[in-house]
């Protein structure tokens, strides 16, 4: 059962009728109650969205020796 802070018990309770869900940036929370008031709790739960990774970064590092003759070097 997931802990969530009632504000109204100013005290930390289990949140009851523990619903997750997905918000729309992505971020996961869960909603319930407060089993000694019933008021309704939300938790936002830390970090990023549990989705996988669809694109692995390319480990391949770009040529930095590539000429450019549009933008002559001044660093010689
Ligand atoms: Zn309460």
């Amino acid at each position: 059962m997931p802990e969530g802070y009632c504000v109204k018990c100013k005290a930390k309770k289990e949140i009851v009728d523990a619903v997750e869900e997905t918000m729309k940036n992505g971020r996961k929370a869960i909603k319930g109650k407060c089993p000694t008031c019933g008021t309704v709790m939300f938790k936002i739960l830390g970090g990023k969205a549990a989705a996988t990774p669809s694109a692995p970064a390319p480990l391949t590092p770009q040529p930095a020796a590539a000429p450019d003759p549009a933008k002559p070097s001044t660093t010689a």
